[in-house]
């Protein structure tokens, strides 16, 4: 069977993670598409749960392959990208796809699936709210911080070219309105 995709981008650190983690809690017939990455593992993560973490060689690679439904070097030296295996894996166990990625690869995956995709742009509510979270975090680097703040610019330019935008102003209402989406766009016909 070929399920439905549901994609959400953001400019790292404006809440994606927690409003798909809430969705995947929310909705069982969801799974989330694990990616594949070149960037070291941080503290706090699994390999095969959070990304499956390779090599910058293996990663080009599976390029070469063509194994990658999308894939984007989001920074420097750090690819990122969707396997066509992990879409199969989803789709066999029955399961909606649901998928957290940059900007240029979300609305690359929009284009593929058409009308079984629904792209969701998280707005955080400033660039200096973004900043206050990266640091916050304290998994980045100031240098990281500077390369992400540049690129959330970038990204948010493009959030109109997205179906649906959520205003991350409050978890609680971000998680609200993400819950209403993604219920409505699962039971159309
Ligand atoms: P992080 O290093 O913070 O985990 O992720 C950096 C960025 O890469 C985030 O915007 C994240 O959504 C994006 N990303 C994660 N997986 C993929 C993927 O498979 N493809 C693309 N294009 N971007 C991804």
């Amino acid at each position: 069977m070929k399920g439905k995709v549901i994609i959400f981008s953001a400019p790292s650190g404006a809440g994606k993670t927690t409003i798909v983690k809430h969705l995947l809690s929310a909705f069982p017939e969801l799974e989330f598409s694990v990616s594949a990455c070149s960037r070291p593992m941080r503290k706090g993560e699994t390999n095969g749960v959070d990304y499956y973490f390779i090599s910058i060689e293996e990663f080009k690679q599976k390029i070469a392959n063509k194994e990658f439904a999308e894939y984007e070097e989001v920074y420097k030296d750090n690819f990122y990208g969707t396997l066509k295996s992990e879409i199969e894996r989803i789709w066999k166990k029955g399961k909606h796809i649901i998928f957290d990625m940059d900007v240029m690869g979300g609305l690359n995956l929009r284009m593929q699936f058409g009308d079984n995709a629904l792209a969701i742009f998280v707005m955080p509510p400033s660039v200096d709210h973004l900043e206050q979270r990266l640091k916050s975090r304290e998994t980045e680097t100031a240098e990281s911080i500077a390369r992400r703040i540049g690129k959330a610019e970038q990204e948010i330019i493009k959030a109109n070219l997205f179906d649906k935008i959520i205003l991350n102003d409050t978890l609680e209402h971000a998680l609200e309105e993400a819950e209403k989406i993604v219920f409505d766009f699962l039971h159309k016909k």
